[in-house]
C-alpha cells in the first residue's frame, strides 16, 4: 500500500500529505489551490493536474476538504468514476454524519472499501504527524485503514461502523466549544473579581475545573506557551471551524431527538463571536468577546 492519492492540502492535508511522503510513499497530490499544491510539491508530493490524475493508480485515496458538499461531490463526480475499484478510500474531513453515511452507501454499491476518519489534534499535530483518528468503517477494513493513516498518526481508534467516526468528532468538538466557554467565563471572572488570571489558571489546574481547554491550550496568554492566546489568537483552530462543528452537532441532536442545550448556546456564542469579526480568529480568542471586548 505505497500509492497515495491525497486530495484537499489546506492547512491539515498539507502537513498530512507531508508526513505520507516523508514516511516514503508515493504521494499524488491534489487541490483546487496552486499556492497549496506548490507547497506540498516542495514537501515531496507529486503534483496531479486534475482528481482524476491522482486518483489513477492509487492505492489509497484521502481526502481532506472543507465541508459535506465537497466530500459529496469530489467522490461521486471524481473519485468514483476514475479510482481504482481495489483502491481503499479514506475521508478525513470533518462533515455530516448523513454525507459520510451517503458517501459509504455509494462507495459499497460501486465496489469500494470507505473509511470516514475526522481527526483531532489541529494544524501542528497535522504536521508533526500526531493526529488522533476516529474511523467509521466495516471491521474487516479496519486494519489496513490504520496502516495507511500511520505516518500521520498516535492514535487510530475504530468508534464503529460507516458514520461512526464523524459522529465522535462532533460529540467532542461539542465537549470542546462548551468547555472553551466555560474556561473563558471563569477567567473573565476572576478578572472582574480582582483574582489574578494566570494564578487561577494555576489553581483550577490543580483542581476539580481541570480540562483541556484550561491546561493544554489556555485561552488567557502566558500560562501555556504554544496556545494560539499567545500569538493573537492567530493560526490554531478557527471560530468558523468550531461554529461549523458546533452547527453539525445541533442539526445531528435535532434529527435523533437529542437534548443538547449545552451545545446550542455555544453555538449561539460563537456564531456571534463570528457575526462580530472574530470567525478568523482561533477559537479561544471568544475570551475577548467575554471579557466585553470586540476582536483585535
Ligand atoms: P482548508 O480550507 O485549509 O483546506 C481545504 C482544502 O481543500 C483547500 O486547500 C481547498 O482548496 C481544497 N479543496 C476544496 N475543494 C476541493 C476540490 N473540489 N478538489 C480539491 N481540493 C479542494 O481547511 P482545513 O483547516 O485544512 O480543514 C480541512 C478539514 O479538516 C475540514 O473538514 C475541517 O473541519 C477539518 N479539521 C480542521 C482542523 C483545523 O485545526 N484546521 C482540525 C481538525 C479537523
Amino acid at each position: 500500500m505505497t500509492r497515495i492519492a491525497f486530495i484537499g492540502l489546506g492547512n491539515m492535508g498539507g502537513g498530512m500529505a507531508a508526513n505520507q511522503a516523508k514516511a516514503g510513499r508515493e504521494v499524488m497530490a491534489f487541490d483546487l489551490s496552486a499556492a497549496a499544491l506548490d507547497k506540498a510539491a516542495g514537501a515531496g508530493c507529486a503534483k496531479a493536474t486534475s482528481v482524476a490524475e491522482a486518483v489513477r493508480d492509487a492505492d489509497a485515496i484521502i481526502t481532506m476538504l472543507p465541508a459535506g458538499p465537497h466530500v459529496r461531490s469530489v467522490y461521486a463526480e471524481q473519485v468514483f468514476p476514475n479510482a481504482p475499484k481495489t483502491s481503499l478510500l479514506i475521508d478525513c474531513s470533518t462533515i455530516d454524519v448523513e454525507s459520510a453515511r451517503a458517501v459509504a452507501a455509494q462507495a459499497k454499491d460501486q465496489g469500494f472499501r470507505f473509511a470516514d476518519a475526522p481527526v483531532s489534534g489541529g494544524t501542528a499535530a497535522a504536521d508533526a504527524g500526531t493526529l488522533a483518528f476516529m474511523v467509521g468503517c466495516d471491521e474487516a477494513d479496519f486494519a489496513q485503514v490504520e496502516q495507511v493513516i500511520a505516518p500521520m498518526s498516535r492514535a487510530t481508534i475504530r468508534a464503529g461502523d460507516h458514520g461512526a467516526g464523524q459522529a465522535a468528532k462532533i460529540c467532542n468538538n461539542m465537549v470542546l466549544g462548551i468547555s472553551m466557554i466555560a474556561v473563558c467565563e471563569a477567567l473573565a471572572l476572576a478578572e472582574k473579581l480582582g483574582l489574578d488570571p494566570v494564578k487561577f489558571h494555576e489553581i483550577s489546574s490543580q483542581s476539580s475545573g481541570q480540562c483541556w481547554s484550561l491546561t493544554s491550550y489556555c485561552p488567557w496568554p502566558g500560562p501555556v506557551p504554544t496556545a494560539p492566546s499567545n500569538r493573537n489568537y492567530e493560526g490554531g483552530f478557527a471560530t468558523a471551524m468550531m461554529l461549523k462543528d458546533l452547527k453539525l452537532a445541533q442539526e445531528a441532536a435535532a434529527k435523533a431527538g437529542a437534548a443538547t442545550p449545552l451545545g446550542a448556546s455555544a453555538e449561539g456564542l460563537y456564531a456571534l463571536f463570528d457575526r462580530l469579526g472574530g470567525g478568523g480568529k482561533d477559537f479561544s480568542a471568544i475570551l475577548e468577546m467575554l471579557r466585553g471586548k470586540l476582536p483585535a
